[in-house]
């Protein structure tokens, strides 16, 4: 599931591939750029916001472009040395293929995919709110962004990219499960966001530099998430069955009995969270 980690992760590798080369070769196999052209192009740095890559390059002339992809629920960049085998997904899924002297990167099923002057970047960037992997991340930021909509549920906020930037399904359910806090819980209820997007912030962090996901510290299969993904499954807390409904068109997963609804939850239930820090 590409989530802000992934996406991180990817940004890293296409720099790591491209950063500081020279295209040699270019190859859109979308039709609305199906003419561009980034051969002789510089890629200067490709970075991650949010869930979307930019990929910044500079031209022969000076000018600035960024290529903007995003991942969504299936898309990837591959990357491989010249010559290789492209396995990783099928070839009708590529849009776009850009090489140089040392690697070649391939996009596979990219969403969004737009190249538009740097200065430009804000066009299709400028919405977001603090990237938890960010430069900016700002976790008090991110709770006033959460607390201006008081009656909307917790969980539709937390994925809100204007809110704040990276969290994806599983995230929010290990986030939630974590705080006790159930996906149904309106905003203005949950008694400290500052804390709980700090968690988000340190899980997602977590996975950095590695392409398996684990908000519980294990990295093998099946013991990586405490309710993503585990309906019907004991809780790994408390033993009851994990649940999984749709709200707002998207899966949830929730313990019952660590996640009540906040209705049914006197005040002085709750566990110990930090006070709100005032800034
Ligand atoms: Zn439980």
């Amino acid at each position: 599931m590409p989530e802000g980690d992934t996406v991180w992760n990817t940004a890293r590798t296409l720099h790591g591939a491209l950063g500081g080369e020279q295209l040699v070769s270019s190859d859109f196999r979308i039709p609305q750029l199906a003419t561009a052209d980034l051969r002789a192009w510089t890629v200067r740095e490709s970075v991650s916001r949010g869930k979307h890559l930019l990929l910044r390059l500079e031209g022969p002339a000076g000018d600035r472009l960024t290529l903007h992809s995003h991942l969504r629920m299936d898309g990837a960049w591959r990357v491989y040395a010249p010559g290789g085998r492209w396995a990783a997904r099928p070839a009708h899924l590529i849009r776009v293929v850009l090489g140089t002297d040392a690697a070649v990167a391939v996009g596979y099923h990219l969403h969004d995919l737009a190249l538009l002057p740097t200065a430009e970047e804000d066009s299709l960037v400028g919405h977001l709110g603090p990237d938890l992997l960010g430069p900016d991340w700002d976790a008090g930021e991110a709770a006033r962004r959460l607390a201006a909509r008081p009656t909307g549920s917790i969980a539709e906020a937390l994925l809100d990219q204007r809110n704040l930037a990276g969290i994806g399904n599983l995230y929010l359910a290990e986030t939630l499960f974590l705080r006790g806090v159930s996906p149904w819980t309106p905003v203005g209820r949950v008694a400290d966001l500052a804390g709980m997007v700090t968690l988000a912030q340190r899980l997602l962090a977590a996975n950095r530099g590695r392409w398996t996901q684990s908000t519980t510290g294990s990295l093998r299969k099946g013991e990586t998430t405490y309710v993503y993904g585990r309906r019907g499954a004991p809780c790994r807390r408390c033993g009851t069955p994990i649940r999984m409904a749709k709200q707002a068109g998207r899966v949830r997963y929730w313990c019952p009995r660590c996640q009540p609804a906040s209705d049914n939850r006197r005040l002085d239930d709750r566990p110990a969270e930090q006070p709100h820090r005032q800034l």
